[in-house]
């Protein structure tokens, strides 16, 4: 009985960088200086059914900023589709974010992970409402958390 025997065992600690990413969503390392110009958001998708093939889909509806401050997926659509790629998209459960067509034009746009159909930007406002009035809360919608540019969230 090797009792005094001390087991080494090496655990690789996740680097303690302020601004790394959690869960499911990778973004790219970047430099320190870098970093100071990027702040981490979470990411809120609202699961719902796909308008075309009826299969359960998760758009982003927006991200949550420093002090919880809410934004829409309009306004961090561009930084989302920049920073994310489109297999991270995948295993959150969304299409790529591209530009679609719509009844009211081209945008960029979340899309139906199953068969890329726009999930256009105005139901999905109307399905985050809906959500929140019977008593969610946008913390339910957190999958993750990305490193976008400063300026998109401040
Ligand atoms: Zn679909």
């Amino acid at each position: 009985m090797d009792l005094g025997l001390v087991v080494q065992m090496t655990v690789a600690a996740p680097p303690s960088a302020p601004c790394e990413t959690v869960q499911v969503i990778a973004a790219d390392t970047s430099s320190s200086d870098l970093e100071a110009d990027r702040v981490s958001v979470g990411v809120l998708v609202l699961p719902g059914r796909c308008w075309r093939c009826r299969q359960v889909t998760y758009p982003i509806v927006g991200v949550l900023g420093p002090g919880g401050a809410f934004r829409p997926f309009a306004e961090v659509a561009e930084q989302l589709a920049a920073t994310l790629p489109e297999s991270t998209l995948r295993e959150i459960g969304t299409g790529p974010i591209q530009q679609r067509r719509s009844r009211v034009g081209s945008y960029l746009s979340n899309g139906c992970v199953h068969c890329d159909a726009i999930q256009g930007e105005f139901p999905l406002r109307e399905d985050l409402a809906a959500f929140r009035a019977e008593g969610g809360t946008l913390a339910d919608l957190l999958v993750g958390e990305v490193c976008l540019p400063r300026t998109a969230t401040t």
